[in-house]
């Protein structure tokens, strides 16, 4: 990184932060802009004072004359009418991942897709640490990725969660290893069009080499079709067809097929992730981990000790032979749609319900229909969640006056072999601050009920 310097960082998020603590520390002049008033550390502060920058907040034309680069954080969209203005004054506009990646000489496994990326990301991370190399995990898990790979040598590995977000606005980025695990809508309300929200994810493989690899879902026809525009070897991954190279579900066992290589890595119900989903985030963290050089060995092991991500169908405990799942970050139809149908022999108390977000609810009603024994309903949703799920012919439907209550009643009606899982379908804004909080309650409220 050259010293002596003036950047601007957009957005004081984790992003922002991260990058503007490291641009600080190599002698940039760092003006860490955000729209609205905000606080940041004072060690922050005082590295960012040190090298003659500040935290401006609002007032952006004034930065203008002052920067070359503009590094852009995630939260930040590029038709921004700032960003449009620096770009037009000839600033420099890339994203925190792209900085990242200018400052980093190490190895990168970058995962993207609408759905399963932390969960893949963690599992890379675990198989990373199997490694006799240093190795981090970090993007939109929660890190600010030029933050983690500062302290990382040439030889390590780097397992990177990307958002479309983070990917519109990188430039030389071509990560080692680039995966894809699916495309469905969303987050149209910044990309507007799904050309637009698949052209940012591509971009976690268009710059890459053919020594490269693109690990892309065969069983997603809209992302197998994207192997046409990589340069980069392409290995499919499948949960569906016993391929004749990639990775890949054969007789029950995850199967590595590559060139001269053809390995079991480890039986399906050796792993204590379920569904499909979740074999479609395994297959591709073998991916992963056989191109990065795990041994099938640590892979199978990473595999069998791995629980699930919290509030990713995530088991709490049993209660007299009843098991509770808290599926929290089950905030949209799709994803509780995905938990109901991992449960093979239904059965399922499914407790749904929170803010509205007036999507359709047909189809998910169809799969509570054919997987519940009892819907119950919760949260401001409540009345219209009822009305579609009677439409659908779902039976047996009780509504909880509070969330304390809704927990109540699956306990209460529980009995082997149901499980009891909370995937709500719905944001927690009506009775939480975040998913997270919301995931935590009801674990605290389940394991109040064991001590009964
Ligand atoms: P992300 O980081 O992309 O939001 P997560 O791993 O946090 O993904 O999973 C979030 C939710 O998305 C899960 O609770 C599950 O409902 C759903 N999901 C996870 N993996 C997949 C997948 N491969 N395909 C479809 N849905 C998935």
């Amino acid at each position: 990184m050259a010293d002596g310097k003036s950047v601007i960082v957009y957005g004081a998020g984790v992003s922002g932060r991260g990058a503007a603590e490291v641009l600080a520390r190599h002698g940039w002049q760092v003006f860490l802009y955000n729209d609205s008033e905000c606080t940041i550390a004072n060690e922050l502060q005082q590295a960012l004072a040190a090298q003659g920058g500040a935290l401006v907040c609002g007032g952006f034309e004034k930065l203008l004359g002052f920067a070359g680069l503009l590094v852009l954080s995630p939260g930040v969209p590029c038709d921004n009418e700032n960003v449009l203005l620096a770009e037009q004054k000839g600033l420099e506009v890339i994203s925190e991942v792209e900085l990242a990646y200018r400052n980093y000489g190490g190895h990168i496994a970058a995962i993207t897709g609408t759905n399963g990326k932390t969960t893949t990301t963690s599992i890379v991370g675990e198989m990373f640490k199997k490694l006799p190399v240093p190795s981090a995990v970090g993007g939109n898990i929660g890190f600010a990725l030029s933050k983690e790979v500062e302290p990382l040598n040439d030889e390590a590995w780097l397992a990177a969660e990307l958002s479309s977000f983070q990917l519109e606005k990188v430039v030389s980025f071509a990560p080692d290893i680039a995966v894809v695990l699916n495309l469905t809508p969303d987050h149209l309300e910044r990309h507007y069009t799904m050309e637009a929200y698949g052209g940012a994810k591509k971009k976690i493989f268009t710059k890459q080499t053919a020594e490269q690899v693109t690990i892309l879902n065969y069983d997603d026809g809209e992302v197998r079709s994207w192997a046409q525009e990589s340069k980069g070897q392409i290995c499919f991954f499948s949960r569906i067809f016993p391929l004749e190279q990639g990775v890949f579900i054969q007789d029950n066992n995850f199967v590595v097929k590559w060139k001269d290589v053809e390995a079991i890595v480890c039986a399906v119900d050796d792993v204590h992730l379920f569904g499909g989903h979740n074999e479609e985030n395994i297959l591709a963290a073998i991916a992963c981990g056989f191109f990065a050089g795990v041994s099938i060995a640590d892979m199978a092991e990473v595999l069998r000790n791995f629980k699930a991500v919290e509030h990713r169908l995530e088991y709490v405990t049993t209660i007299k032979g009843v098991k509770y799942y808290n599926d929290s970050k089950a905030t949209n139809t799709d994803s509780a749609i995905k938990a109901l149908q991992a449960f093979k022999n239904g059965h399922v108390i499914l407790l749904a319900g929170g803010y509205d977000k007036m999507t359709e609810l047909t189809p998910m009603m169809e799969v509570v229909r054919e997987k519940t024994d009892l819907l119950i309903l919760l949260g401001n949703a409540k009345e219209r969640f009822y009305e579609v799920a009677v439409a659908c012919g779902v039976e047996n439907i009780q509504i909880a006056g509070s969330f304390e209550d809704a927990v109540e009643r699956a306990y209460a009606a529980a009995a082997e072999p149901q499980v009891v899982l909370l995937s709500p379908a719905c944001s927690s804004y009506d009775m939480f601050k975040n998913y997270p909080e919301r995931g935590q309650r009801f674990k605290d409220l389940v394991m109040e009920l064991a001590k009964r």
